[in-house]
């Protein structure tokens, strides 16, 4: 049984007291915190901060992004050992914005994946088809895709070390929640196509989140889920209340 996790993705919000604030509450929120594994993922501007306001408690810090390159002239990126060296522990990897706002393809993503895992970060892998996608039903082929894009080249060994994060892009920022039958189908296939590539050992053992207007209103449904080992939550991690309701729902 994998030990659920809940993920926030502040995406570009908060100044640094503000970050640091939350963290505070969230700490104090969670003194005696549910069997659960909490992370949030704030801004590049705040990582370091609210590490340090984090230290010592069950609170995990996640980037949001990272480069694929070790160092060297990219003006403006972050290198996965800056983020070690900034406190995390995990970064979002694949997030759907990035990919459509940023242009990241399935090889770049499989790229910045190889070099999480080369200094012990932990990627959250973000896949998910699109609404006409979905529509067309090609919602497998279009999942099953970035998988076998993004894992190109990641062993068994390197698998233990990720999380999947399934976020239908339709249902991200826009309220619309995939239902908790059409995202334990989705899990089910993505932990099949797990176990086909990597064995059943790593397809039990491996988490896999759903993403897409989590509120403190269906995480309990969501949860309930076989295939469902937590939840990326955006918009409603933003608030330390909703998130705190969430994590311990
Ligand atoms: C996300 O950004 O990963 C996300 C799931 O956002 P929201 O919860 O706001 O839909």
């Amino acid at each position: 049984m994998v030990r659920p996790i809940i993920a926030g993705n502040w995406k570009m919000n908060k100044t640094i007291p503000e970050a640091v604030g939350f963290a505070a509450g969230l700490r104090a929120a969670l003194t005696s915190p549910p069997d659960r594994e909490v992370i949030i993922a704030p801004p590049f501007t705040a990582l370091h901060a609210v590490g340090e306001a984090l230290r010592g408690s069950v609170i995990q810090l996640a980037a949001q992004n990272l480069h694929e390159a070790e160092k060297g002239a990219f003006t403006g990126e972050i290198s996965g050992a800056m983020l070690r060296d900034a406190g995390c522990s995990y970064v979002l990897v694949g997030h759907s914005e990035r990919r459509s706002l940023f242009g990241e393809t399935d090889d770049r993503v499989n790229r910045k994946l190889i070099s999480s895992l080369a200094v012990g970060l932990k990627p959250i892998f973000c896949i998910g088809e699109l609404l006409r996608q979905r529509q067309a039903g090609e919602t497998e082929a279009v999942v099953g895709g970035q998988l076998k894009e993004g894992l190109n080249n990641l062993t068994a060994g390197d698998i233990r070390h990720l999380i999947i994060a399934y976020e239908p892009v339709w249902a991200i920022g826009t309220g619309q929640t995939a239902s908790p039958q059409q995202a334990q189908d989705i899990h089910r296939f993505i932990r099949q196509w797990i176990a086909e590539q990597y064995g059943p050992k790593s397809a039990a053992e491996i988490a896999i989140l759903y993403g897409g207007s989590v509120t403190p209103k269906n995480i309990a449904e969501l949860l309930a889920r076989p295939d469902i080992n937590g939840a990326l939550v955006g918009g409603a991690s933003l608030d330390v209340d909703s998130f705190v309701q969430i994590v311990t729902s």
